[in-house]
């Protein structure tokens, strides 16, 4: 495990700038780039309207305002961020409660990162990673990971760990594992970096100068030709927003749960890829001690399938800040506690991993994605026969709505939320 710091000017550099590529494109194609949104008044008709601003709702907005369009995004937390939420009021240090790295030195959003001028620390690579896998046959349509990886005969020993920070294998789509290289990820060492001043520091970039409606919860999408009409609890009361056009950027619980309700109901083909997808659990408890508890010489301990535990430190300095994060049936397990016992739960595990008592710690935080009425859950995962889902999802619907973010690509990270949103947009803007 090693720790490096980068400046955003000595961080990685992604392979082309999404955003800029896009900017260049609205200005060949004619378009007046606008700086900011134009703001209008609620009963107003907007272009578009964004249902969500996680990462996803913020660059499709982004990239259609840019685009000249008039947006308006509407979402129901009092904060933007959605699953990438940066606690700062806990400790001395920014914790995030949800995404907390960028996965790899290519990821797209480290232009955003650079934008920001944000500090990022390296993380890793992780010194355990498996030996690849040979999958020279390819599964079954329907198939899951576990049953596949025995039809190949793969001892269970070399499977990879899956489970740590996701659903056991035999809930996962062989063939979108498969198809997306993910039997192979944990054979190759992973670089993690994490924003130092909070993940959230990449949004600015995103968020500056949109309309942004929050503490807004749609609850139901009424759409035809002609446009949508959302109807929308606000802090004031009820209301409506009218557009031509609806980007959908809500998390798969939230679309499981039918608490938007769409009228007329959605096509077939998008409604069976909501019942396809899944989300999984996941959850961290964070403790803050006032004497060192990590071992000096690690970063990271119990990362291994069989603690159900990972722990790293997330601040050497006093006080000190120890994550405790649990995925899958681990998370269930915990949440099916009161927060009490979770937080005790955690703390008992540290102490068995450190093999020695924990002092009681001074400060904790949580967030339980649960329960969490606009998340219903954490990231999402592909389940058995659902590895066409994602692309079914995408499909806009007879031009006026588009789904958007990670139920869309079948990925759950904040890289591919980004790119999706500029990625849906550019289908929606070949559409005018
Ligand atoms: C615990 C945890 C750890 C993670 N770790 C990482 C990591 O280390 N690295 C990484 O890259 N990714 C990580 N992820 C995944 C990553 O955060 C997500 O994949 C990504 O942020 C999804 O972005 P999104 O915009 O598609 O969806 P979301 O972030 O879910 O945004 C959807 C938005 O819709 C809003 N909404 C919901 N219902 C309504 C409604 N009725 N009306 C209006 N708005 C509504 C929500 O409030 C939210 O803001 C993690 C996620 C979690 C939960």
């Amino acid at each position: 495990m090693t720790t490096d710091v980068h400046g955003s000017k000595g961080g990685p550099s992604p392979p082309l700038s999404r955003r800029s590529l896009l900017l260049g494109g609205a200005v060949l194609l004619g378009g007046a780039v606008a700086v900011g949104a134009s703001f209008r008044t609620l009963g107003e008709r907007w272009d578009v309207v964004v249902i969500g601003a996680g990462v996803a709702g913020l660059s499709a907005a982004r990239n259609l305002s840019d685009h000249g369009l008039s947006v308006v995004v509407v979402e129901a937390r009092d904060r933007i961020g959605g699953q990438l939420y940066t606690d700062r009021g806990f400790t001395s240090v920014p914790v995030e409660l949800g995404a907390g790295l960028i996965h790899g030195r290519d990821a797209y959003t480290w232009e955003l990162v650079a934008e920001a001028e944000a500090e990022t620390v390296l993380v890793g690579p992780s010194d355990q990673t498996a030996d690849p896998l040979s999958t020279p046959e390819p599964p079954h349509d329907g198939e899951d990971a576990a049953a596949y990886l025995n039809r190949l005969g793969i001892p269970e020993g070399r499977w990879p760990p899956v489970s740590i920070d996701n659903e056991p294998m035999h809930r996962w789509s062989a063939r979108w594992m498969h198809d997306s290289g993910l039997f192979d990820w944990w054979s190759t060492p992973r670089e993690n970096f994490r924003v130092v001043d909070g993940y959230d520091r990449i949004l600015s970039p995103l968020a500056h100068g949109l309309d942004i409606r929050l503490s807004h919860a749609v609850r139901r999408v009424h759409w035809s030709d002609r446009g949508v009409v959302l109807s929308v609890d606000a802090l004031e009361g009820p209301t409506e927003i009218r557009a031509d056009r609806c980007v959908i950027t809500l998390p798969i619980g939230v679309l499981k749960s039918g608490d938007v309700v769409f009228s007329p109901e959605l096509p077939d083909d998008h409604r069976e890829a909501i019942r396809a997808l899944d989300r999984t659990d996941a959850l961290k408890l964070v403790y803050e001690f006032d004497r060192p508890v990590f071992p000096a010489e690690k970063d990271v301990l119990g990362w291994d399938e069989d603690t159900g535990f990972v722990f790293w430190c997330l601040s050497r300095e006093d006080p000190e800040v120890v994550v405790a994060w649990a995925a899958g049936e681990n998370a269930r397990r915990l949440t099916a506690l009161a927060v009490e016992d979770r937080f005790a739960a955690g703390l008992a595990a540290l102490a068995e991993a450190l093999d020695e008592t924990v002092p009681e710690p001074r400060a904790r935080s949580t967030h339980d994605w649960a329960t969490d009425e606009f998340s219903a859950g954490a990231y999402l995962f592909v389940p058995p026969g659902a590895h066409d889902a994602p692309a079914a999802l995408a499909a806009p619907v007879r031009g006026v709505l588009y789904f958007m973010g990670e139920p869309t690509t079948g990925e759950n990270t904040v890289e591919g939320a980004y790119v999706s949103g500029y990625d849906g947009t550019d289908l929606l803007l070949a559409d005018l």
